[in-house]
C-alpha cells in the first residue's frame, strides 16, 4: 500500500522541529541566514533544506494571526519529474516516495522545469552538482520507521500512514471539525493526487498554495510543454548525450574519493 503524510495546518505551531529532524537524519548542513521579514529561516527550500516551514501573517478585519506550513516534495502519484527525466534518474517507488538517483542524472534539470511545486533544487555551488529533494525518508521506511519529520512533530500536525486511510481521515476531520476546516483536502486530486496531503483552517490560497492546478496528472503535459521550448528535442539531445557520458565518467572518477570519505 502506498504511504503518505497528512499535514494538519491548524495544528502546526511553527516550531520547526520537522525541519531540524530532516537536516539531522539526512545529514544536511545548516545554512547561513539573515533576518527575514516573514520570520522564516532559511528563506527558501534549497539543496540542503528539503523541508521548510513557511510563516504566513494573515490580517483579517481586526484580527492578525500567524499560520505555519511545512513544505517539501509532494511525492505526486504520477510525478511530472519522473516523466520529464529521460534517463530515469527519478522514480516513484512502491512505498509512495519519489526518489532520485544521482548516478543516472545528466544534469539537464528538466525535472526542475516540470515540477509544479518547484521542489527539485540544484547544487549550483558544487563543482559536480546534483539535484536534491525530500525522499520521504525511504531509508527509514525500509527499517519500518516513519519519516524523521513525522516522528519529531510535537503537536501531531504530521501523520504518516497509508495514503487511502489518510484521505479518509482528512475528510472525517473536516466533517467533524464543525466548520473549523475549509472543505478541501489539498493533494487528494491536484495533479492526479499526491502522497502528501494537507487540511487547513484557512483557505489554501492565503497560504501560498498553487491555485487552479489541474486534476489530471501532469505527465500528460510534460513532454508536450517541453517540446514547445525551442531546441529541447533537437539541439539538446546531442548535448545531453555528451553530458550523460561526461557524468558517467565523472562518477567513476569521483567514486574512490566518496568511498574514502565514508570509510
Ligand atoms: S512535487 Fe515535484 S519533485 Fe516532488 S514528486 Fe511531484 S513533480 Fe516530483
Ligand atoms: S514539527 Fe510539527 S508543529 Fe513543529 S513546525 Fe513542523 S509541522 Fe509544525
Amino acid at each position: 500500500m502506498p504511504k503518505g503524510m497528512l499535514i494538519d495546518i491548524s495544528k502546526c505551531i511553527g516550531c520547526r522541529a520537522c525541519q531540524v529532524a530532516c537536516k539531522q537524519w539526512n545529514n544536511l548542513p545548516a545554512e547561513k541566514t539573515t533576518f527575514n521579514a516573514d520570520w522564516s529561516n532559511p528563506p527558501k527550500r534549497s539543496a540542503t533544506t528539503w523541508t521548510k516551514v513557511d510563516y504566513h501573517l494573515l490580517e483579517e478585519e481586526d484580527d492578525i494571526k500567524w499560520k505555519f506550513v511545512k513544505t517539501q516534495c509532494m511525492h505526486c502519484l504520477e510525478p511530472a519529474c519522473v516523466s520529464a527525466c529521460f534517463v530515469e534518474a527519478f522514480k516513484k517507488t512502491e512505498e509512495g516516495a519519489v526518489v532520485y538517483q544521482e548516478n543516472k542524472c545528466v544534469g539537464c534539470r528538466y525535472c526542475m522545469l516540470a515540477c509544479p511545486f518547484g521542489v527539485p533544487k540544484y547544487e549550483w555551488e558544487k563543482r559536480f552538482p546534483a539535484v536534491r529533494k525530500c525522499r520521504l525518508c525511504i531509508d527509514r521506511l525500509a527499517q519500518g520507521l516513519e519519516p524523521a519529520c513525522a516522528t519529531a512533530c510535537p503537536t501531531g500536525a504530521i501523520k504518516f500512514g497509508e495514503r487511502d486511510k489518510l484521505v479518509k481521515e482528512a475528510w472525517e476531520r473536516i466533517r467533524s471539525g464543525r466548520g473549523k476546516y475549509v472543505e478541501h483536502v489539498f493533494g487528494e486530486k491536484e495533479v492526479g493526487g499526491t502522497s502528501v496531503l494537507y487540511i487547513s483552517d484557512v483557505p489554501f490560497e492565503k497560504l501560498g498554495f498553487p491555485a487552479n492546478l489541474p486534476h489530471e496528472p501532469l505527465p500528460d503535459y510534460t513532454w508536450k510543454v517541453l517540446t514547445k521550448i525551442p531546441g529541447v528535442l533537437v539541439g539538446w539531445s546531442a548535448l545531453l548525450t555528451a553530458m550523460y557520458f561526461y557524468t558517467k565518467r565523472r562518477n567513476e572518477l569521483d567514486k574512490p574519493e566518496k568511498d574514502s570519505h565514508r570509510g
